[in-house]
């Protein structure tokens, strides 16, 4: 299985429009931050999570050549509102998209247009939305939604495993255990019951958007003690904000291991273009 970040920054995507902080003009290409977002390929699928505004440049950009799956965090525009794109890929198959119950009704919604009956030929993606609640498969790969809060809105994320992959001692019939990847971004609560849903994965990709707290997202001490709780073996901060550079970023990680004397985690800011092949 192959993860590409193809966006790492907040909503406003870093450089925020109009700003002229040291990060937004910053000349470091790693201080530069597209809108959240991942790209999953393994078991013969290849899916994103979230489609922000960028979402064609950023396939583009990864040489994405097939499209199967869309999975949906939750409905922000940051999220969501690149979703007319992936038209391309629907010309043979409608694109199955996951979310919430709340997320699909305003998919719905939004993207009204493409629901409605209008002329052949006229320029729409061909969706096919779909509300989980529990676990599925996709191809070869195994995913399961994880509830969590973004302040009082109830969200997702993302926890997929492919299912051939070896795993570690099972401690759920429900629950893949070891080697998958978690993405948990805009969220900051994990209740204890998602918990139990996320055995050791292999990386966890969590939303950590400054060093300051926030009500609606994780800190980045938040977001990295939620990461340690699940096991995982890597840590990488997402939707980050122009507070802090990339160098910044990393030497907070580093001095969170020192003060917190973890061990054998590896902890660092994820980055747009940060390829990992898992196995
Ligand atoms: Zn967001
Ligand atoms: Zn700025
Ligand atoms: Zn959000």
């Amino acid at each position: 299985m192959n993860i590409s970040i193809l966006g790492s920054g907040t909503s406003h995507g870093i450089p925020v429009v109009g700003c002229d902080c040291p990060v937004c003009t910053s000349k470091d290409p790693f201080d530069k931050r597209m809108r959240s977002s991942l790209l999953v390929e393994g078991g013969g699928v290849s899916l994103v999570i979230d489609t922000g505004p960028e979402f064609r440049l950023q396939v583009i950009r990864a040489g994405l050549k097939k499209l199967d799956a869309v999975l949906l965090t939750h409905p922000h525009a940051d999220h969501l509102h690149g979703l007319d794109d992936v038209r391309p890929f629907s010309h043979k198959k409608a694109i199955e998209v996951f979310g919430n119950d709340a997320t699909i009704e305003e998919l719905k919604e939004r993207f009204s247009y493409i629901f409605r009956i209008t002329q052949e030929g006229g320029g729409k993606p061909r969706l096919a939305p779909k509300t989980v609640t529990r676990q599925f498969t996709l191809g070869g790969l195994t995913i399961t939604p994880i509830p969590c809060k973004h302040g009082e809105l109830d969200i997702l994320g993302w926890y997929i495993i492919e299912s051939g992959a070896k795993s570690g001692a099972e401690n759920n019939a429900n629950t893949p255990a070891g080697r998958g990847i978690l993405y948990l971004t805009d969220c900051s609560t994990l209740p204890l019951k998602s918990q139990t849903l996320i055995n050791q994965p292999e990386a966890a990709i969590i939303g950590g958007l400054r060093e300051q707290p926030h009500p609606t997202h994780f800190s980045f001490a938040e977001a990295l003690e939620t990461g340690i709780k699940t096991g995982a073996k890597k840590i990488f901060l997402t939707h980050l904000c122009h507070n802090h550079s990339h160098k910044e970023i990393t030497r907070y990680c580093a001095q969170f291991k020192k003060k917190t004397g973890i061990k054998g985690t590896k902890i660092a800011p994820a980055y747009d273009g940060l390829q990992l092949a898992l196995y």
